[in-house]
């Protein structure tokens, strides 16, 4: 990102949400962005998931160059580039564990067997083999987040995003699901991780201190 802001405007109001930020993160790094409600975390992360769109500046994901893509190539770069981690899960209720690490794969057309075995492969490595047939609501919090992060993993993204992970999870499955996270970053995966919570913050490599919609430290 180069000078890049974000400003919202409101009727006559606006609000500079991101101000003339500066980041480059590399391939394989696991960074995290920390700072109080407000500052401009949730804005930021929607611009690097491409959710959302700057107002001035630069962003490049992988070397595109996003201002130049329309909406479809926007679509495209985040289900092949970016898996996406949220603090509430987001978990089809209705689906099995199983069904929801498939979707992604569904979305993109892989074969029913490759999809059913990646699935359980992923499963597998978030320690929920024994659950694959759980629906969400037959599952403790910090094994819905595990579900959530082997169906980021679905399609093999470089990049994880994840807005604070550990945000609804008491302090046990939190410490479970950043050993995940963790590990995902020594098997290769670049990570951009969002949080409040200045702990939390500190387990990534490398910390991006943000207020008032400005990079600090
Ligand atoms: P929290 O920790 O509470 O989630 P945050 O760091 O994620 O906070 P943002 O949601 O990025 O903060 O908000 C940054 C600023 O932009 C705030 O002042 C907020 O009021 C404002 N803002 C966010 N979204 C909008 C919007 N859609 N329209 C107008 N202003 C907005
Ligand atoms: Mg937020």
């Amino acid at each position: 990102m180069r000078n890049l802001s974000k400003i919202y405007k409101m009727g006559d109001n606006e609000v500079r949400a991101l101000d003339n930020i500066n980041l480059t993160v590399d391939e394989g790094e696991f960074v995290s962005i920390v700072g109080p409600s407000g500052s401009g975390k949730s804005t930021l992360m929607n611009i690097i998931g491409c959710l959302d769109v700057m107002t001035e500046g630069e962003y490049y994901l992988n070397g595109n160059d996003t201002s130049k893509l329309n909406e479809n190539k926007l679509a495209e770069l985040r289900s092949s580039e970016i898996g996406f981690i949220f603090q509430s899960f987001n978990l089809l209720q209705k689906l099995t564990a199983l069904e929801n690490v498939e979707l992604p794969m569904i979305y993109k057309g892989i074969p029913a067997k490759e999809r059913y075995n990646r699935a359980v492969e992923l499963l597998t490595m978030v320690g929920l083999e024994k659950r694959i047939h759980h629906k969400p609501t037959e599952l403790s919090g910090g094994q819905q987040q595990r579900v959530a992060i082997a169906r980021a993993l679905a399609n093999n993204p470089h990049l994880i995003l994840a807005d604070e992970p550990t945000g609804n999870l008491d302090s046990q499955s939190g410490k479970e699901v950043m050993k995940i996270i963790k590990e995902l970053n020594e098997r290769g995966n670049t990570i951009i991780l969002i949080t409040h919570d200045i702990n939390v913050a500190n387990q990534a490599k490398r910390t991006v201190k943000i207020m008032d919609g400005k990079i600090y430290e």
